[in-house]
């Protein structure tokens, strides 16, 4: 580490030049740092990139005493640690990394008012040996990261942030700064009610990231597709590629691998070294693939991310917007591409059907779900629905697939009713449920040993589709269910009727369905940025 430079009296402007080499604060910065150096809480809500880490490093620098930062990142303790040390901020951590030795050095640094920050894992918090420390140093504040893993609803939750709501108990003079890139009205307020940040200042960035193409294709042979994208649009960058599960991470990552692409592997199954390996080469090196669960990513900071792709539909937009929000922290153009289709719609209501919890935690995992649905199908600006999404209002951006290309709607009703049509006639005449293959088979007219043994040629609705292809009836199924209009049960993915299905049937309600484009997106941000 170099020698820790004099900041006795340096205001932030003074720090945020001699330590971190930047001339000018970004956005709220300058504001939330002096709202945490006056001595005052802070909650931040920040996209990915936006700056967060200097909001409460800097007022760790200016305030006597030691910062105390609270990441449940363990795995990039060390990394964050090694950053700033090599700026010449004493900084450390405490976790269960360390020896006995190690920790001991620590503490005693601390104690003797030699580290300017100390990390800290939530767990950690919560011991008594780890208060007792902490009440015989200086604390110049603490700083919450990742704040949002304190919603029981979101999709990081972490028991042990709910703890943290005693911080102010215990030291109520000190500081609090909280921080997130999770940004919906609903996190917001959960954080601010657990963390009992009662007087804190809320500081709410634009969640719009303007130099991010975002682009959602339906699914036809995702990873011949994923090849394309990155051939054609993205060979030798650095991107992302994140997949549902350890499988298909490793065989994508093989698959790329196979044809000439650097691609690396990553997900909690991996043993330590070979995580820690990967991530590290990630991070040095230039135009890595990084094919990953959604295990990887969380903290880390490199810039020049060029694409992140999902081969698989997020969970949530809060997930997706955080994952795709590690492309182009850099500023420069980026692309956010995502395949999705029918099975991924399959096979996430089932896996939230099978989830532990209660209803009401269930219900919250599909009100999630719907949301994410609801911008794979949109035919308005993908920016628009994402910035409304999180209660901003915006224009359309003329960077993203549908703003580029615009998708054509469709009246879809009367497809719409063949299939419910089929599906029904299935249940009440056959007693059956099926996939969405054999409805289809159906509509198509097509003969196969299942339909003959179903003597499913005998129903009203066999043959009457011939006007669609099997594409369009899957994309017809797709957006049925991601409207509601249609539902899937049981092991075996079963599709079956809703009261929606029930309306449009009666002629009651009309369905609106998107047409997907046939040209590709272009690149034009890129050329003209
Ligand atoms: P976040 O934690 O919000 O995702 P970071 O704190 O990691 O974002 O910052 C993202 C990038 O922007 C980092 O590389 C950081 O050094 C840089 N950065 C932050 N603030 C400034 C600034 N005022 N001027 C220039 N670069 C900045
Ligand atoms: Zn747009």
């Amino acid at each position: 580490p170099v020698d820790a430079p004099d900041l006795t009296g340096a205001g932030p402007a003074e720090v945020l030049r001699r330590i971190f080499g930047y001339d000018s604060f970004r956005g709220s910065q300058q504001e939330i740092i002096e709202t945490v150096v006056g001595g005052g809480d802070a909650l931040v809500l920040m996209p990915t990139g936006g700056g967060k880490s200097l909001c409460y490093q800097i007022p760790a620098l200016v305030r006597p005493g030691t910062g105390v930062v609270v990441s449940p990142l363990i795995a990039l303790m060390q990394n964050q640690v090694d950053a700033l040390r090599a700026l010449g901020v004493r900084a450390d951590f405490l976790n269960s990394t360390l020896t006995l030795d190690q920790r001991r050095l620590v503490e005693q640094e601390f104690v003797a008012g030699r580290l300017d920050m100390l990390y800290l894992a939530p767990e950690a918090l919560g011991t008594a040996g780890v208060q007792q420390l902490l009440d015989r140093g200086k604390i110049s504040l603490f700083a919450i990261d990742e704040a949002h893993c304190v919603s029981q609803w979101g999709h990081d939750f972490r028991p042990d942030y709910l703890q943290l709501s005693m911080l102010h108990e215990r030291w109520p003079d000190v500081p609090r700064i909280a921080l997130t890139a999770t940004a919906t009205t609903a996190t917001h307020t959960e954080i601010a009610t657990r963390l009992k940040l009662d007087d804190a200042k809320h500081f709410v960035a634009s969640f719009d990231r303007p130099n991010i193409q975002y682009r959602i294709v339906p699914k036809d042979g995702a990873q011949t597709q994923l090849l394309a994208f990155l051939q054609s649009e993205h060979a030798g960058d650095s991107g992302i590629v994140y997949c549902l599960s350890r499988a298909s991470v490793e065989k994508t990552a093989e698959y790329l691998s196979g044809k000439g692409i650097a691609a690396l592997p990553y997900h909690a199954g991996l043993p330590a070294d070979v995580r820690a390996r990967n991530q590290s080469r990630f991070l040095r090196e230039e135009g890595l693939v990084m094919v990953a669960t959604i295990a990887f990513g969380m903290g880390i900071d490199k810039p020049d991310v060029r694409f992140v792709a999902h081969l698989d539909l997020p969970k949530s937009v809060e997930g997706y917007y955080q994952e795709t929000g590690r492309a182009g922290r850099d500023g420069l153009p980026s692309t956010a591409w995502l395949a999705y289709g029918l099975q991924d719609v399959v096979q996430q209501r089932r896996m939230i059907e099978q989830s532990e919890g209660d209803l009401a935690h269930k219900r919250s995992l599909s009100a999630h779900l719907d949301a994410m649905l609801a911008l794979c199908e949109t035919v308005e600006c993908r920016r628009v629905q994402l910035l409304n999404y999180f209660g901003e209002e915006a224009a359309p951006c003329g960077n993203c697939d549908t703003c580029l290309t615009p998708p054509e709607q469709w009246d879809g009703t009367v497809p719409a009713q063949k299939l419910l049509s089929t599906i029904m006639r299935l249940q009440r005449e056959r007693n059956r449920k099926f996939g969405a293959g054999r409805s289809i088979d159906i509509l198509l007219g097509r003969e196969t040993d299942e339909t003959r043994r179903g003597r499913h040629h005998e129903l009203s609705t066999w043959g009457i589709g011939t006007d669609l292809s099997e594409a369009q009836w899957r994309s017809v199924v797709r957006q049925l269910l991601a409207q509601g209009l249609l539902a899937v049960e049981g092991d075996y993915n079963v599709l079956t009727l809703t009261d929606g299905s029930r309306e449009v049937l009666g002629r009651r309600r009309t369905v609106m369905m998107r047409t997907e484009p046939k040209r590709k997106a272009t690149k034009s941000s890129r050329s003209s940025g």
